[in-house]
């Protein structure tokens, strides 16, 4: 596992060069969300994991859920019927955010994306269109970074930044989060606590963003799924990163949910929190 994580880490610090070299101001934010994530991975890992720490000891996101009740969420309680929630990391990006938006429209889903508030900067008109067809937003920092290798302060620049820019060009400032790689510290949890954050991950991760095909993507994504479950996907990507698997696999993913009797909604939806945070005085 280890060996893989720093493979990817090989990889991703290979893609930030390639862009840089590109010349282009776009983090990668993408390469997305680690694999093999969901409960079990501890929520306490990069710096440890390479020693340059103290090891804390792993906390699992399943602790880390009951300890932040209803502040740090994977998934909604079972008891609230056969709902689940499709949600979309990484937007916008012009080539893969209005395929998936075409195919969610076609089946009249409302689904949930995860905005990077220095791509919405740059395609407002696409971040008009996820709010203008029903969508729910939410804040996943401004640059991409890993969190738990920020300062606090650094924390609050990446989210405060992305709100503005998302109420700049949506109109309103949301009120989840969702850390890159689904990383977190407790000191940034007890933030966002403060502050009136829900932070949402998932429970079940199509690892879409391994460019994987669509009929992979389809099986991951139904794999461990249950009533009040929250699938991870993306709908952009880094610079040359393929997600055609996602997008061939969206209309496939919603006629089985459906067959077997989900109902797909939002986030705020499915948690019964608000999507939008409170106008400033
Ligand atoms: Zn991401």
């Amino acid at each position: 596992m280890m060996e893989q994580r720093n493979g990817w880490k090989r990889r991703l610090a290979s893609l930030a060069a390639s862009l840089m070299l590109a010349g282009t101001a776009l983090v990668p934010a993408v390469k997305a969300e680690k694999a093999g994530v969901k409960q079990e991975r501890p929520a306490v890992s990069a710096s440890a994991a390479k020693g340059n720490k103290p090891a804390a000891a792993p906390v699992s996101w399943a602790d880390m859920q009951r300890r932040y009740r209803g502040v740090f969420v994977l998934r909604a309680s079972a008891a609230g019927g056969r709902r689940v929630a499709l949600t979309f990391d990484d937007v916008p990006d012009p080539r893969y955010t209005p395929l998936v938006l075409n195919a969610l429209k076609r089946k009249r889903v409302r689904a949930t994306f995860f905005v990077v508030g220095s791509r919405a900067a740059k395609h407002p008109g696409l971040m008009r269109r996820i709010v203008d067809e029903g969508h729910a937003v939410g804040n996943h920092t401004y640059s991409h970074p890993e969190l738990p290798k920020l300062s606090l302060g650094q924390v609050k620049r990446e989210i405060e930044r992305t709100g503005a820019t998302i109420r700049a060009t949506a109109g309103f400032e949301p009120a989840m989060i969702r850390p890159p790689y689904g990383d977190i510290r407790s000191a940034q949890l007890e933030w966002a606590r403060a502050r009136g954050y829900t932070v949402v991950n998932w429970d079940v991760d199509s690892q879409d963003w391994r460019q994987i095909p669509s009929g992979v993507v389809l099986r991951n994504a139904v794999k461990g799924l249950r009533p009040g479950s929250i699938i991870l996907m993306h709908a952009g990507g880094g610079s040359g990163q393929n997600l055609f698997g996602t997008v061939n696999a969206l209309p496939h993913l919603i006629d089985q949910l459906r067959a077997k009797g989900y109902e797909l909604v939002t986030v705020p939806e499915l948690l019964h929190i608000p999507e939008r945070r409170p106008n400033r005085a």
